[in-house]
C-alpha cells in the first residue's frame, strides 16, 4: 500500500471519531481519549506536501519537531522560514529535534538542549516541546529529567 494524501486524511478523520487531538502543552485532564499528532523533521519542511493543510481542515493542531544541527537542511535557510511561516499561518505548534546522541552528562545535556532551543526560536516560531533524534542513554535510561521533554 502506497501513501496518498487522501489516505492520510481519512485516516486522521477516522481518529477524530473517537479521539480528540490535543497539543503537547495540554496532554493531561482531558476525559476522553486524546492523540497529539507530530511529526519530526529529519530531512527539511520541503517534503510536508499537503499533510499541514489536510490536518489544519480537519481542526488538528500538529506540532512540528525541527532539528537546529541537521545535515540535511538549515532552518534558517529561506526556503525552510518560508515554511515555517506557513504551518504557523495554519496554526501547527513547534518543537525541538534535538540531535545529542554523545552527550553522557545531564546538566551538559540540559544546557545544550537550552542552547538549542534558543537557536531555533531565533527563526520567529515559538518551541513549545522536545523529542530527541538519537537519544542519548541517559535519557534512554531514564536516567534524567529535562524540561519540557515530550517522547
Ligand atoms: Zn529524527
Amino acid at each position: 500500500m502506497s501513501f496518498t494524501y487522501s489516505f492520510y486524511g481519512e485516516l486522521l478523520s477516522a481518529l477524530l471519531k473517537t479521539h480528540q487531538p490535543v497539543t503537547f502543552p495540554n496532554l493531561k485532564g482531558h476525559d476522553r481519549p486524546v492523540f497529539v499528532l507530530r511529526h519530526d523533521i529529519d530531512y527539511g519542511l520541503e517534503f510536508l506536501g499537503e499533510m499541514p493543510e489536510i490536518e489544519a481542515e480537519l481542526g488538528i493542531v500538529a506540532t512540528y519537531f525541527i532539528q537546529v544541527g541537521s545535515l540535511f537542511y538549515n532552518p534558517f535557510a529561506v526556503d525552510q522560514l518560508r515554511a515555517l511561516e506557513r504551518l504557523k499561518t495554519l496554526g501547527h505548534r513547534f518543537g525541538l529535534h534535538s540531535d545529542s546522541p554523545d552527550r553522557t552528562d545531564a546538566d551538559d545535556l540540559n544546557r545544550f538542549i537550552e542552547w538549542e532551543k534558543s537557536v531555533l526560536s531565533k527563526t520567529g516560531v515559538p518551541i513549545e516541546a522536545v523529542s530527541f533524534h538519537q537519544p542519548p542513554a541517559i535519557v534512554m535510561d531514564n536516567e534524567i529529567k529535562i524540561k519540557d521533554i515530550n517522547t
